[in-house]
């Protein structure tokens, strides 16, 4: 089908407008210089309107969208306390007037106690939401079913008061990964093949950082609606295991699930496998850890082009991309496009989250 039949499939769902639509999609002209290849950033990080925006700002619109229709008066949801997601759903709520309530863990043995407001969490504090910290021991909180569990309990406990007060409220799970929302970024697609063959440009490949598995579905979704030729790489910065919350198979079902919500027949498990390509060598220590690789690829491109990749996220997406072109896996000439999902607050978090940006190629 072509984009028009896409968009006029995804018009018929609820949409609450939050975000700046289309994002900007433009050429990265001095790092394109240096590698021989065409780099291109589609700027979801700019969807807005809280400025440090991001991929989950397309998320909600759809979430919230539904959530409005359904008379929803409140929107749990909960990450760790530097989430990008959590702060996205607290501004896309204000927009929308609903109120937005946030559980977060913060790791002590890693980050220290909570002392002082910074980043997202900042953020979330001027725009007064409602916040619950839940500190936790050693490792992301999602790889311990206790901790997991603990926070999962207490979220329930706040929907069951409210809902108690005659309020409607919804859970969305860690990085907005509510069924409602994976159907978004077919329209990133959409608008990202649109803008490049405006500029005479025909992509070879997508990159992007891959977390709580969001934006991918419906990338892959709608390359397999359209028929185009682009291929995906994904840059992970946590674990895709067989079995883990997050792997290859989360994605297909999530592909799935958007085909059959846009009611677009279903292509056999192994064309929609193919699409997937996770490359895991880039997540450094652990989640939240600043890697020197992503460190150093947050100076380069800020050097060259004067763009800023978050420390937690997308440096870690970006310096997965350069090693592909620097050892060939991206082709000389090819054209590149980056997805830019946001992470500027956690530039502005603690040290033991931004690492030497300032002081590293020094
Ligand atoms: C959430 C997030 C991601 C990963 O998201 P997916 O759910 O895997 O698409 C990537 N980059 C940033 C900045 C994010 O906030």
């Amino acid at each position: 089908m072509d984009s028009a039949e896409l968009d006029r499939l995804i018009a018929k769902l609820p949409r609450k407008r939050i975000g700046f639509y289309p994002t900007p999609f433009h050429r990265l002209d001095n790092l394109s210089a240096t590698y021989g290849v065409d780099f291109f950033l589609k700027r979801e990080d700019m969807a807005g309107p809280g400025a440090a925006s991001g991929s989950k700002t397309r998320l909600a619109e759809f979430i919230l969208g539904q959530a409005l229709a359904d008379g929803v008066t409140h929107v749990i949801t909960q990450g760790v306390y530097l989430t990008n997601s959590g702060m996205q759903f607290a501004v896309a709520c204000r927009v929308a007037g609903l109120t937005p309530i946030l559980f977060l863990t913060r790791d002590e043995s890693r980050h220290g106690e909570l002392t002082e407001y910074r980043g997202n969490l900042l953020l979330n504090k001027i725009m007064d939401v409602e916040v619950h910290t839940t500190p936790t021991q050693g490792g992301a909180y999602w790889d311990t079913p206790g901790e997991q569990q603990r926070v999962l309990d207490a979220m329930n406990a706040r929907k069951q008061e409210l809902e108690a007060l005659g309020h409607k409220v919804i859970v969305v799970p860690t990085g907005g990964a509510h069924p409602h929302g994976f159907v978004a970024h077919a329209l990133t697609f959409k608008e990202m093949i649109e803008q490049a063959e405006e500029s005479g440009v025909r992509l070879d490949y997508v990159y992007h950082t891959a977390g709580t598995g969001t934006a991918l579905p419906g990338l892959v979704a709608a390359k397999l609606m359209t028929g185009s030729s682009v291929r995906f790489r994904s840059i992970a910065i946590c674990a895709y295991r067989k079995g883990d919350w997050i792997n290859e198979d989360v994605i297909v079902d999530r592909v799935k699930h958007i085909l059959h919500t846009l009611g677009v027949p279903l292509p056999a498990d192994d064309v929609i496998r193919a699409e997937v390509d996770v490359d895991q060598r880039f997540i450094g220590e652990d989640y939240a850890v600043p890697s020197p690789e992503g460190v150093a690829a947050i100076k380069e491109l800020a050097v060259s082009d004067g763009v800023f990749m978050g420390p937690v996220y997308t440096g870690k997406g970006f310096a997965g991309l350069l090693e592909h072109v620097r050892t060939g896996k991206v082709e000389p000439g090819s054209k590149v496009a980056f997805l830019h999902t946001g992470d500027l607050g956690n530039l502005f978090e603690i040290s033991q989250v931004v690492g030497p940006v300032a002081s590293a190629g020094q």
